[in-house]
């Protein structure tokens, strides 16, 4: 029998859709698929995604090395356990072993990656940044912010590094969403935005807000609020690039080099401001899928294509 050819395969789980890429051994893009996450997994998570990867590898005929699954969730540095999923549809004994489950019903080894970090690695990639240090700022509907170190997400020491939403620089008198008060999320995110333009009638879409009210105070203090936290986030890792994505910073006319100079405004002189670099994210809904994908296939999949991960030193 002739053998397969290999592939990896990469899955972004999110609230609504889930979606689904499998990317050859020279790294090109063989399949994407977006599907509603309810339909998916509603013959249970594991028969669900297992089905939708196992269809298309008899489609192409190709055998599977490693799966990356990516959800909105803080994942353990196990890379294994998913430690809450406010966002997911998902029954608590469904997360168990649910790493082991797929693994038994694919055939190969997976991982989970905090969907952050899958969107950075699919950046990272696009840029070729893998050697450098590199930093991210998703300002959608929270605060995301993902840290690429060694080759690799940095992780901290338990899995959860980069909650750069949940620094105390937010509203006091606010309960943030992870149950702390005055997180920087509070004031310095989408459902910060949202919840300010719903506070009253407005005579423009929440999509304008940056064309009609660019120069309103709380719109203006969003925009401080995020300089201030990416330029401390910068002066504390000295990144060689600072990516700067989501969906906040995709809507209509957002002043994205007035955010630079105010995040520049605040950085230590001569360095690193005379060197850090600032680059847009690429909005494309199959990024987290696909960055989920180039992850596996570093990790799954060593060849002379991929950037070896360099040994970490101490
Ligand atoms: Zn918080």
């Amino acid at each position: 029998m002739q053998k397969q050819p290999d592939v990896v395969a990469g899955v972004d789980m999110g609230a609504t859709h889930i979606r689904f890429c499998l990317l050859a051994g020279d790294g090109t893009v063989l399949y994407c698929e977006k599907q509603r996450t309810a339909d998916v997994i509603r013959p249970g998570v594991v028969d669900g995604v297992a089905e939708l990867i196992n269809t298309q590898l008899r489609h192409y005929q190709v055998c599977c090395r490693g799966l990356v699954m990516g959800f909105p969730a803080l994942v353990g540095k196990d890379k294994r356990t998913i430690i809450s999923t406010p966002n997911l549809p998902l029954q608590a004994n469904a997360l168990l072993d649910l790493a082991g489950k797929l693994e038994a019903a694919l055939g190969c080894p997976v991982e989970f990656s905090r969907d952050v970090n899958l969107q950075l690695s699919y950046d990272v990639a696009q840029h070729n940044l893998q050697q450098q240090q590199v930093l991210a700022a998703y300002l959608g509907t929270g605060m995301g912010f993902a840290v690429w170190l060694n080759g690799a997400p940095w992780t901290g020491a338990h899995g959860v590094a980069g909650e750069l939403g949940h620094i105390p620089q937010g509203d006091m008198s606010r309960q943030c969403g992870c149950g702390n008060a005055g997180c920087l999320e509070t004031v310095c995110s989408g459902i910060a935005l949202k919840q300010w333009y719903e506070q009253e009638p407005r005579e423009y879409a929440l999509g304008d807000i940056f064309t009609a009210a660019r120069d309103e105070p709380f719109v203006q203090q969003l925009l401080d609020h995020a300089a201030r936290a990416i330029a401390t986030s910068v002066n504390l890792f000295d990144p060689d690039a600072v990516i700067l994505g989501g969906g906040v910073m995709d809507m209509v006319d957002f002043p994205r080099e007035a955010l630079i100079s105010s995040i520049k405004r605040h950085l230590r002189r001569p360095l690193p401001y005379q060197a850090v670099r600032f680059i847009t994210a690429s909005s494309s809904a199959f990024n987290g899928a696909q960055g989920a994908a180039a992850l596996a296939r570093s990790q799954f999949m060593p060849s002379p294509y991929v950037t070896p991960v360099p040994a970490v030193h101490g």
